[in-house]
């Protein structure tokens, strides 16, 4: 559902209920406002079950201070109010306590973005205010004041997160990344230090050059495609494959185009109308395909048996390429048949070194690989192998890193490797 189009009482419950189902906040937890043009703000109540909001339970505080609702306004009113004040270009605020979040907030730390790239640019300058009370006018000038610092995401000290934004989904975006960077780098800790992008490699975007395809009928595979694609999208996102702002998905319609997931939009807001039609250098007039387009049309052109291509970047595997420890895909025989040795390649733009990581990959010997730094790169025969492959990696990876406070893996050894090979035909 694209809430941006629901009026605030609607817009806050949707984006509430979408935190709660995705345990990013308990039910007394949380709360979420919207500055309204005239100046009165919306806000989430007090003492109501976050699993169950509704509408009419939203209350709206004018801008004299009277209010309408059913309720009493969140308990934190007072910070949304202060920050709004101080920060005029901030029109939504996401609050509430999410459990990597909360296990950076009680460490005093702040999560690292520059681990990757669409993280460090969707957050924006991560903060961290001082602890106080809440509900206090304390708590509300700390966090205001480590706003008007120019942060955009505000750790607080032995409590959550507040994040504002110019809308709410701005706002609940950095807040679903960065829960899933926090989470992400928690992975990676025992695994050694994280390396960061250096500066040159953060905050540009390059785009690659599209001309415009003729507009043509949909063919029935076009069609059948069209369907099949959004409904594994929405899937890989419920399974924490892949999160609001990140990762990509396309299949083979015929030689040469492609359907791929379009850019910067929502992955769980995706449907058939929003996939773009594309090829090595054109696309559907006036759509803006992922960047990863260029990138799935040179994998296309060099291995014609790939059907379905997927980047993303699940928080288990990802934890892999923000460190140095190498993968090991010998853990059980289902990650070695469907991963083969998923290798992990040095840092690689995926626009401008998208021919280099085209040269990297194949459907056989190497249908995953782990890109430092940017996340996994996956390949299918169809869609459907594809997002097995990806689930499989996250699975595998996922297994390691609840194997360690049990003790050193054991890797399964050479000979049952060669029989594997040969008995599942593993090139
Ligand atoms: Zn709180």
């Amino acid at each position: 559902m694209d809430t941006t189009l629901l009026p605030p009482r609607e817009e806050l419950v949707e984006t509430m209920r979408r935190i709660y189902r995705y345990r990013m906040t308990t039910t007394s937890g949380g709360n979420l406002s919207i500055l309204d043009p005239d100046g009165s703000i919306w806000i989430t109540p007090s003492r109501v079950d976050k699993g169950s909001l509704q509408p009419s339970d939203v209350v709206r505080v004018l801008a004299d201070g009277t209010r309408e609702g059913l309720h009493p306004p969140s308990s934190e009113f007072p910070f949304h109010r202060e920050i709004y004040r101080r920060r005029p270009d901030i029109k939504a605020i996401v609050h509430a306590h999410p459990g990597a979040l909360v296990a950076f907030s009680i460490c005093r730390q702040v999560p690292e973005t520059r681990v990757q790239s669409h993280a460090h640019s969707v957050c924006g300058r991560v903060a961290l205010a001082p602890y106080a009370c809440p509900g206090t006018a304390e708590l509300g000038e700390k966090i205001a004041a480590t706003f008007a610092q120019d942060a955009d995401c505000v750790l607080l000290e032995n409590h959550g997160v507040v994040i504002g934004g110019r809308d709410l989904r701005e706002a609940f975006q950095r807040f679903e990344t960065l829960e899933f960077v926090a989470q992400t780098l928690i992975h990676a800790a025992p695994l050694g230090a994280v390396k960061v992008l250096p500066p040159a490699h953060l905050g540009v975007e390059t785009m690659p050059e599209f001309g415009e395809l003729p507009d043509v009928a949909p063919s029935n595979r076009e069609k059948e495609l069209r369907t099949a694609i959004p409904r594994f999208v929405h899937r890989a996102y419920q399974q924490r494959l892949l999160i609001s702002t990140a990762g990509a998905f396309s299949a083979r319609l015929e030689a040469d185009t492609f359907l791929v997931t379009p850019r910067r939009r929502d992955r769980l807001e995706l449907t058939a109308a929003g996939l773009v039609r594309a090829t090595r250098t054109a696309c559907e007039r006036g759509r803006r395909p992922s960047r990863a387009a260029l990138l799935h049309a040179l994998i296309d052109a060099r291995h014609p048996e790939v059907g379905a291509i997927i980047n993303a970047q699940p928080a288990h595997a990802s934890a892999f390429c923000m460190t140095a420890a190498p993968l090991s895909t010998r853990t059980i025989p289902e990650s070695y048949i469907v991963l083969n040795e998923a290798p992990k390649l040095p840092f690689l733009r995926i626009v401008e070194d998208a021919e280099r990581i085209a040269s990297e990959v194949s459907l056989g010997r190497r249908p995953v690989v782990l890109i430092e730094n940017e996340g996994a790169l996956v390949l299918g025969r169809d869609v459907l192998d594809a997002f097995d492959r990806l689930e499989v990696l996250e699975a595998t990876t996922e297994a390691i890193l609840l194997a360690r406070p049990l003790g050193p893996i054991v890797p399964m050894p050479d000979p049952a490797i060669a029989e594997l090979r040969r008995v599942f035909k593993v090139e």
